[in-house]
């Protein structure tokens, strides 16, 4: 655009609006005091469009020449330029943002990693402290070797257990080098050569293909030592030695307690059978051995008399006589209870066994001393040679054990080797037992009743009531046949309490108050009710206690001394009389005299038998009659069958007689006349009785009212 300084275009061009003639005068481009050349931006033309000028003006005219652009155009660049520049300085912004962002939190995390490195070293070093303390407190020795055969760790304990030196017991040693140090010292005694290769591996380090190996070892001191091993990863291992000693100790102890009898110390029956089935391994024709088994007679009297410390005092001392008398090589055994067993080696010969035995028996029959008491005891044996009576350890014991029930059943205080025909001995006893509980419920036993006589007036004084046991197969029994095992199984007890009250009942019934003796079994005075059962009896019946008498033997005055005494003064004390059956066979018959006061003295069969032939045997029972006499104590001659014994009886003063001379044990339906008929008239009624049975013999006693008849059938019978 030309235009002069009065604002009229004079010439223009690219603006539509400004036309020739237009006046600008009035817009920026002409306002304002310097009207020379400038730069302007405006709307000139009014067309909306803001547009820079540029103004020049015309040398020596009144005319300036515009140039206009828009603006937009000419910003257009740098606009797009400023635009770029913004988001590319925004993104750099962000960047550094986020770079700032990852290294603050990277800060923050190492700051963490820090922290945490801090805390696991502290805790690395609290555990590598409390590692140490329990390496040296843990009551172990431990050893770490490693891969290349060092030591790595060792404790204070490892280096005592091992009695290592100092300068081997500083840690990164060979561990070769102390197990060496240890063999030069005898260490491992005979093991540890050469020669023992498995068992030098397992010392240093463990066996080939074990990754766990353990080995217990006694130290030449007496100190026992189990050593663990464990392979480590690297070829090394741990190595753990505990010192288990007492633990050893213990076991070994357990050990001996479980095959050893601790009363006695002698071995048990588990160490027996062991011994037995070794000394069976052996064995061979030549080379037999014997099994016994033994028994103490009435043991259990002694236990019960004295107490079980005396008891066990005198098995202790069973014990050391029995050891003593085998050799080295035999085995005696308790299994319990009065019950010993022994296997003597080298034993083949029968002869030689009962040789044996026989001198077991007589060693044990020597008197004992326990806590001063004297005891006396015997014993019963049963023997069983292998191989001839068994070749299985099973068959020796119970052949054993069988023979040894015949010793037994045979009277004690004997030995007896087995024989086959034992089993059939024993089962017939067993048979025997059970029938026997039965007998009573069955009303198998029956009492006889055999008469005592006085001897000067010619009177039955008394009966004395003797069991029967009537067999539905066997008939009747004798109570010898019987008795002991009764006895041995103790049924003795109910048996002597039904006899007890058949008796008093039986006695209460007679018209003529005779007496009536009633025999008491040892075994019943271990009864606590014995006192009692005799008083219910008395009572039950109505029988005044004067007329019963009670006949025991010396076995009852073997056990319990001072129990024994007491009871007998309470029966006593009732008015029962006691009288001493037997008398003379027994060992210490006159001592038990001075123990007690007995109302009566049964003088024994066994001398009344030889009395008149001139032999030592009429000095005996003019003694005892003697004796009797100055102590004031009635006495009973037993088993009179001659009136020849019965003079001589009288000669010596003797009280009362009894025997098949005036009758045998007879039945109570037969013995009425002898207790309902007067003195004297008796003896006419028996004559009278003898003459109307058949077979009868008379045996007349030199004074005529002394007479009785006796039936052949009940001589031979009289036992039974
Ligand atoms: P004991 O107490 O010595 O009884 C006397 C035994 O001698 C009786 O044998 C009797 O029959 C027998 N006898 C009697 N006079 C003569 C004779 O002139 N010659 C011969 N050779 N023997 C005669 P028994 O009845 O066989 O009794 C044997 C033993 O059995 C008794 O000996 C006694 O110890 C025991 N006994 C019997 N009955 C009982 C009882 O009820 N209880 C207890 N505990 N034992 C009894
Ligand atoms: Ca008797
Ligand atoms: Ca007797």
């Amino acid at each position: 655009m030309l235009a002069g300084f009065d604002g009229i275009v004079r010439a223009t061009t690219g603006s539509k609006r400004l036309k020739l003639g237009s006046d600008v005068g009035r817009t920026d481009l002409l306002s304002g005091h310097d009207k020379s050349n400038g730069l302007f931006t405006g709307d000139i033309d009014g067309s909306g469009t803001t547009r820079m000028y540029v103004r020049r003006k015309l040398a020596n005219q009144p005319l300036f020449v515009a140039i206009a652009l828009p603006e937009a155009g000419v910003y257009a660049q740098p606009y797009r330029n400023q635009q770029r520049y913004i988001i590319l300085g925004f993104i750099g912004s962000l960047l550094v943002l986020v770079i700032v962002y990852f290294g603050v939190m990277h800060q923050k995390r190492l700051e963490v990693a820090r922290v945490a490195l801090a805390e696991s070293e502290a805790r690395a070093q609290r555990k590598s402290e409390e590692l140490e303390r329990t390496l040296e407190h843990m009551g172990q020795g431990i050893i770490m070797v490693d891969g290349d055969g060092e030591v790595v760790v060792m404790n204070d304990n490892a280096v005592a257990l091992l009695e290592l030196p100092g300068k081997l017991a500083r840690q990164r040693n060979r561990f070769d080098q102390i197990v060496d140090h240890m063999l030069a010292r005898g260490e491992f005694g005979s093991i540890g050569r050469s020669d023992e290769q498995a068992t030098m591996r397992q010392v240093r380090s463990l066996r080939p293909g074990l990754d766990r190996d353990y080995y217990e070892r006694k130290r030449p001191d007496g100190t026992v030592l189990a050593v663990q091993s464990q392979r480590m990863p690297d070829g090394g291992f741990v190595r753990t030695i505990t010192d288990i000693t007492e633990r050893h100790r213990s076991a070994e102890k357990i050990a001996h307690l479980a095959r050893h009898d601790t009363l006695t110390g002698l071995a048990n029956r588990t160490l027996f059978r062991e011994k037995l089935d070794a000394a069976l391994e052996h064995i061979d024709r030549d080379d037999g051995f014997c099994v016994l088994f033994l028994d103490l007679d009435d043991f259990k009297i002694v236990n019960d008399a004295h107490g079980h410390p005396v008891g066990d005092g005198l098995l202790c001392q069973v014990a050391l006589r029995l050891k003593e008398a085998v050799r080295s090589q035999d085995t005696v055994a308790r299994f319990g209870g009065d019950e010993f067993a022994i296997i003597m080696t080298g034993l083949s010969d029968p002869n030689q066994v009962i040789v044996r035995t026989r001198h077991l028996i007589e060693l044990l029959r020597e008197p004992y001393r326990v806590d001063d008491i004297f005891l006396s005891s015997t014993a019963s044996i049963g023997c069983a040679l292998a191989p001839t009576d068994g070749s299985t350890a099973n068959d020796l014991l119970r052949n054993a054990d069988i023979a040894l029930y015949c010793a037994k059943a045979d009277g004690r205080n004997t030995s007896k080797l087995f024989a086959p025909e034992m089993s059939e001995q024993l089962i017939e006893r067993r048979r025997t037992e059970e029938e026997l509980s039965n007998a009573i419920a069955a009303g198998e036993l029956e009492l006889h009743y055999q008469p005592l006589v006085s001897i000067s007036s010619g009177s039955f004084c008394g009966f004395e009531a003797l069991v029967r046991w009537n067999h539905p197969e066997r008939g009747r029994i004798p109570p010898l046949d019987f008795i002991p095992i009764a006895e041995d199984t103790g049924l003795i007890v109910p048996i002597g309490r039904w006899v007890l009250n058949k008796a008093c009942h039986e006695a209460a019934s007679w018209e003529n108050e005779q007496r009536i003796a009633v025999n008491l079994s040892s075994i019943q005075f271990r009864e606590a009710s014995l006192v009692d059962d005799i008083r219910l009896a008395l009572k039950q019946s109505g029988l005044e206690a004067e007329r019963l008498e009670l006949e025991i033997t010396e076995s009852v005055m073997m056990q319990n001394g001072e129990q024994t005494i007491a009871k007998l003064k309470e029966i006593n004390g009732l008015g029962v009389k006691i009288s001493m059956d037997d008398f003379g066979t027994g060992y210490s018959s006159l001592s038990y005299l001075r123990n007690f006061a007995f109302d009566k003295i049964k003088i024994d069969r066994s001398f009344v038998n030889e009395l008149g032939r001139g032999n030592e045997c009429d000095s005996i029972v003019r003694a005892i009659i003697a004796l009797a006499e100055g102590l004031s104590v009635s006495t009973t001659a037993e088993g009179v069958e001659t009136s020849e014994q019965l003079e001589v009886l009288r000669a010596m003063g003797c009280v009362e007689a009894q025997g098949y001379l005036f009758s045998p044990p007879r039945p109570a339906s037969e013995i009425y006349e002898f207790v309902n008929q007067v003195p004297n008239i008796q003896q006419r009624s028996l004559q009278q009785r003898g003459h109307h049975q058949r077979g009868s013999r008379q045996i007349t006693a030199s004074k005529p009212e002394l007479v009785a008849s006796v039936t052949d059938d009940e001589l031979v019978n009289s036992t039974g």
